[in-house]
C-alpha cells in the first residue's frame, strides 16, 4: 500500500456524515416551521477557541442550522455565565447548547457543565449523558470520540476482539473513547501520564488513539506494524529557525509512523472535521427530541 492510501481523510468522512445530517435539517424546517438552533458560548479571548467556534458556526450555517453566538469577556463571573445558560435552557427554540472549553481559571467547568440541560447537552459532557454512555445506553456522546469511532468502524469492518490502546484519560476524549470501544467489543487499555512503560502498551495496539496534547511524542517505536492510528492531538508549533511559520501537529510523528501503520489520521484534516460533523449530528438529534419526535439515530449502526 502506498503511503498516500494510508491517510484517513477526515474531511471525506465528515462530508459523508453531513450528507445524512443535511436532509434532516431541511425536513425539520418544513415540519416545524423553524430552523434547528445551536447556541454556542465563548468566554474569553483564547485564539484557538475562537477558531474552533468559528468553524462550528460555519458548518451549522451550511447545514441550515441557526446559531446563536454568545461571546463573553474573560472576567465574566461563574454566576453570570450560569444565568446565560439557564436562559438558554428555558428557551424552547434553542435545541443545543455548547460552552466552548477551556474556560477561564476562575470558572468551574464542572459547575458549568452541570448547569446545561442534559437534553440540550450536544457536547455530551453532562454527568447524566456521561453516565448513560457508561451504562451502555447512550444519549448524547462527546463529539470527538464519536467521530473517532465512526472513522475506525468505517476503516475496520470488524473491530470485535481488537486491542485498542488510548493514551489520555480526559472526560472529553480518553474516557468516553474507552467506553465506546469497550461497547464495540474491543479489549481496551487506557494509558495516562502515570503509566509505566507506555511504549510496551502502545506497541501491542491494533488500534492506537493518541489524545495527549504532546506534539509528535508517538513515533514508530510505539506502533505495531499495520495498526490503525487515530491522532486526536492538536498542537501548535511556534515558528523556529527550521520552520518559519507556526504549524499544527498531532501527538503522533506522522512522517515516522506512516511507513509502519495500516492507516493513520493526519493533523490537520483528520479527527477535527469529524468532531464538527458529530456536533451537527448531536444538534439535530437534540432538536427532534425537543419537538417530541422519535429520532432514529443515523449513527445507531456505529454504536
Ligand atoms: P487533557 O489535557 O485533558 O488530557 C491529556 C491526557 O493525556 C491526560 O489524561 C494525561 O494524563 C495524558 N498525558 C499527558 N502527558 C502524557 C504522557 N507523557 N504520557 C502519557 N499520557 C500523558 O487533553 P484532552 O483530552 O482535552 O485533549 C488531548 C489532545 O486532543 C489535545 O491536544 C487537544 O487539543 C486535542 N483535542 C482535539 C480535538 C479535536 O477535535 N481534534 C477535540 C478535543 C481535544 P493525566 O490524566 O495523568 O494527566
Amino acid at each position: 500500500m502506498k503511503n498516500l492510501d494510508k491517510i484517513i481523510d477526515g474531511k471525506y468522512y465528515a462530508d459523508k456524515l453531513l450528507k445524512k445530517v443535511h436532509p434532516l435539517c431541511e425536513n425539520f424546517f418544513l415540519k416545524f416551521n423553524r430552523k434547528i438552533c445551536l447556541a454556542v458560548i465563548l468566554v474569553g479571548e483564547d485564539p484557538a477557541s475562537r477558531v474552533y467556534v468559528k468553524n462550528k458556526l460555519l458548518t451549522a450555517e451550511k447545514n441550515n442550522i441557526k446559531s446563536i453566538e454568545i461571546i463573553l469577556p474573560t472576567e465574566t463571573s461563574e454566576d453570570e455565565l450560569h444565568k446565560e445558560i439557564v436562559s438558554l435552557n428555558e428557551d424552547m427554540t434553542v435545541d443545543g447548547i455548547l460552552v466552548q472549553l477551556p474556560l477561564p481559571k476562575h470558572i468551574s467547568e464542572k459547575n458549568v457543565i452541570n448547569s446545561i440541560d442534559p437534553n440540550k447537552d450536544v457536547d455530551g459532557f453532562h454527568p447524566i449523558n456521561f453516565g448513560k454512555l457508561y451504562m451502555g445506553n447512550p444519549n448524547f456522546i462527546p463529539c470527538t470520540p464519536l467521530g473517532c469511532l465512526y472513522v475506525i468502524k468505517n476503516e475496520l469492518k470488524q473491530i470485535t476482539g481488537k486491542h485498542a490502546v488510548i493514551i489520555g484519560r480526559s472526560n472529553i476524549v480518553g474516557k468516553p473513547m474507552a467506553s465506546l470501544l469497550l461497547s464495540s467489543n474491543c479489549t481496551v487499555t487506557i494509558a495516562h501520564s502515570k503509566t509505566k512503560n507506555l511504549k510496551e502498551h502502545c506497541i501491542r495496539a491494533d488500534i492506537l488513539i493518541a489524545a495527549v496534547g504532546c506534539p509528535e511524542m508517538i513515533d514508530d517505536t510505539y506502533v505495531k506494524k499495520d495498526a490503525i492510528v487515530v491522532d486526536v492531538g492538536i498542537n501548535r508549533l511556534e515558528p523556529s529557525e527550521e520552520n518559519k511559520k507556526s504549524k499544527l501537529v498531532g501527538d503522533v510523528n506522522f512522517t515516522k509512523v506512516i511507513n509502519k501503520v495500516k492507516k493513520i489520521t493526519p493533523v490537520p484534516g483528520g479527527v477535527g472535521p469529524m468532531t464538527i460533523a458529530c456536533l451537527m449530528h448531536n444538534t439535530v438529534k437534540a432538536a427532534y427530541k425537543n419537538e417530541g419526535q422519535n429520532f432514529i439515530d443515523i449513527l445507531e449502526g456505529y454504536l
